[in-house]
């Protein structure tokens, strides 16, 4: 059965929101069991999942997990081995790129050299043959919307690697798509530009705020940052799929708490809800419901657990920064630790501390006196903050 990864069925419009009308639309982008194979490889197994009218939908993953696979699927530039596109409710499957009304933009840019700034972003438009008016207008408003009017005469090649970029980008907005495929769009360009050209489509997207976006990274602060929700992508296969803060705050997997930042994930034993006589422990949370209680180094903890999973050997997520120094209160949990290294790197101070046969990440307030090397410290954190997963 292909992987269920979105919310199914029809998604009520924004203009029904605001009038109140029932009416319903049918997903910007829905994707129905699409497969792509390579002979014998395969680069997407069956994958469904809708992409809503304004929504930025991001595809993670490492190099080979099948992003831009999945992207040009969606743009036409590869034939399915199984399964259709609809955009707007209407099956494009057999459809060329160019009848499908997308906008891309691609790492490598893709100008025109020969092209000046304003034909490289008249090309859409000029190809689906508009009158010169609207061409004029539609050139006009996207380097504006990019800030590049000023640049209008130069070549491709009289630009930098951010200019070319916000061309790319004024290139594919120029047609009005309804949606905007982005794949990597920042990785050749340097840090500062990419947090300037993140700020950038952040700002575009809230003045089309009809467009969706799908857009391709390995990054996760590019992901976090931008997308309403993440795709997480594994060897052809969503791995998991989320908001920003979902995936962060309760990996449903190893495999999506090690993508996400730096999380320390220790192996527990989960101990059933019904033998487990803990419940009235110091520690144990108010609400057992979604908490599971785990044996820790012959310490019983309290986590949350997301996922029904059976007792046995787990997975215990915590994350660098929901580790603290100090005393502990009722209905968080504590662990005595004994300090091996500090490092401060100003806004924080990073710990790496032993608890059995472990250690741990732990980031600190950068203005906390730290502990010492050697020091045996009580470290707490909250049930809450903490996440079981399988260990797979
Ligand atoms: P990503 O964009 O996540 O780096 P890709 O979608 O480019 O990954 O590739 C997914 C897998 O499909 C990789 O193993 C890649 O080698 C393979 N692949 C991609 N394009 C082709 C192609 N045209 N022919 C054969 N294999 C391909
Ligand atoms: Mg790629």
């Amino acid at each position: 059965m292909p992987l269920q990864a979105g919310p199914s069925g029809l998604t009520p419009s924004p203009a029904a929101d605001q009038t109140n009308l029932n009416v319903v639309t049918p997903p910007c982008i829905g994707l129905r069991g699409v497969t792509v194979r390579y002979g014998q490889q395969t680069a997407l197994h069956p994958l469904d999942l809708d992409v809503a009218n304004g929504e930025v939908l991001v595809l993670l993953g490492p190099s080979g997990s099948g992003k831009t696979t999945l992207l040009r699927a969606i743009a036409g530039f590869c034939r399915l081995s199984g399964g259709q596109v609809e955009l707007c409710g209407r099956d494009v499957t057999n459809a060329p790129p160019h009848a499908r009304g997308l906008g891309m933009v691609v790492q490598s840019y893709a100008l025109f050299p020969h092209m000046r700034v304003a034909e490289n972003v008249a090309f859409g438009l000029e190809a689906r043959s508009r009158p010169r008016t609207e061409i004029e207008r539609a050139v006009r408003d996207g380097l504006a919307m990019v800030g590049m009017t000023d640049y209008a005469r130069r070549y491709p090649r009289e630009l930098s690697g951010g200019q070319q970029q916000r061309v790319a980008m004024a290139r594919a907005l120029a047609i009005r798509p309804q949606v905007l495929l982005l794949d990597e769009p920042l990785s050749a360009l340097d840090a500062p530009l990419r947090a300037d050209m993140l700020e950038e489509i952040r700002r575009l997207h809230a003045q089309l705020p009809d467009m969706a976006i799908v857009y391709v990274t390995h990054d996760q602060t590019e992901a976090i940052s931008l997308g309403h929700r993440i795709v997480l992508m594994r060897d052809g296969r969503v791995a998991a799929l989320g908001t920003p803060r979902n995936l962060h705050d309760t990996p449903p997997n190893r495999y999506a708490a090690e993508f996400f930042g730096q999380a320390n994930l220790l192996p527990v034993a989960l101990l059933s809800a019904t033998s487990s006589p803990q419940q009235q422990a110091d520690n144990a949370p108010a609400n057992t419901a979604s908490h599971a209680a785990v044996m820790l180094d012959g310490q019983v903890l309290w986590a949350r657990k997301p996922v029904d999973l059976p007792p046995g050997k787990a997975l215990l997520c915590i994350r660098p920064h929901d580790l603290h120094l100090g005393a502990q209160s009722p209905g968080t949990n504590r662990v005595d630790v004994q300090v091996e290294s500090v490092h401060w790197m100003g806004a924080v101070q990073r710990l790496r501390a032993r608890l059995g046969t472990w250690t741990l990440r732990v980031d600190l307030p950068g203005g906390q006196p730290a502990p010492g090397v050697g020091d045996i410290v009580a470290l707490v954190f909250h049930p809450q903050r903490a996440t079981v997963l399988a260990d797979t």
